[in-house]
């Protein structure tokens, strides 16, 4: 296969062929984030894009996942993403769904009957990174939209019909009273959006971005593992989506936990609390890998 540069996916496509179709984060501003900083962001010409999907044929012969990378597919015009997306059902027969990480931006730019198409053309998940609920938060990290954007962006998502999957940061706010209106307000943002699922990774500090930066400069500081976990535990206990798929099992958390809810709120409640108290491990290193 083809690729450029270093490639992210979702933990849970691990079972996806990843294909390509940009090159880079049409937006590669937030100050927490190194994925695609040395990356120009351009799509690939459609003719590219066909020729790795027949080698994809004749290497793996069929499958039935696809993740389309990079850090943002949307952002590709509907009529080229629906040419993908009929090549790739054309090629493999047992595809039974192709998903994508989806910037704020480029949903919101794209109409609800364009998501609408493209969902029925089998791009039928969408994982959002929302990172906060909190305005003034998403303002500080340079996420590119308001908060009323951000939830317009996974509501609109999620009324195409789309499988929504939103990301959360647990520890973007810093220490004290934000972090604990970070976790409140992202409760609040997730509860009125109503995704089917939820991720809270753990912010991990990257060299060479703005906010390693501010790290460095003492104008930053990141929360401990215990209050890294304190917040994730008033997250959980604020979150009213039902049902809700939630996981904080990523290599940046401290303490994994998965489960559904409302049924596995308690039993996830018991094991931060076990973990507070000192009573199963916290991870002190969690591997720095987005
Ligand atoms: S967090 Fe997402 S939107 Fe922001 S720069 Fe990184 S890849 Fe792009």
């Amino acid at each position: 296969m083809r690729y450029e540069g270093d490639i992210y996916r979702p933990p849970g496509e691990w079972k996806s062929y990843l294909l390509q179709v940009t090159i880079g984060c049409s937006h590669n501003a937030c100050t927490f984030c190194s994925m695609y900083k040395n990356k120009r962001f351009r799509v690939r010409p459609l003719d590219e894009i066909l020729e790795d999907i027949a080698l994809a044929k004749r290497y793996y012969g069929d499958v039935r996942r696809v993740f389309l990378c990079d850090g943002d597919a949307l952002a590709v015009d509907t009529e080229t993403l629906l040419k993908i997306l009929e090549a790739l059902y054309h090629a493999f027969p047992s595809l039974e769904k192709v998903t994508t990480y989806a910037g704020p931006h480029s949903a919101l730019n794209k109409t609800p009957e364009e998501l609408s198409a493209l969902c029925r053309a089998g791009l039928k998940r969408a994982y959002l990174g929302m990172e906060t609920g909190s305005g003034e938060l998403l303002a500080a990290i340079r996420k590119g939209v308001t908060a009323e954007e951000m939830l317009r962006a996974g509501v609109t998502l999620r009324q195409a019909g789309m499988d929504l999957w939103v990301m959360v940061l647990i520890g973007l706010a810093g220490r004290g009273e934000p972090s604990r209106r970070h976790a409140l307000d992202t409760a609040a943002m997730v509860n009125e959006m109503r995704p089917r699922h939820l991720s809270a990774l753990t912010y991990t500090p990257m060299p060479g971005t703005p906010l390693y930066r501010d790290i460095q400069a003492g104008k930053f500081t990141p929360v401990t593992p215990r209050e890294a976990l304190e917040e994730t535990r008033v997250l959980l206990e604020n979150l009213a989506v039902d049902p809700l798929h939630f996981t904080s099992d990523h290599p940046s958390n401290y303490v994994t936990l998965k489960g559904s809810l409302p049924q596995d709120r308690a039993a996830m409640l018991a094991q931060i609390d076990a973990a507070l108290r000192g009573e199963r491990p916290i991870r002190s290193e969690p591997l720095r890998t987005l």
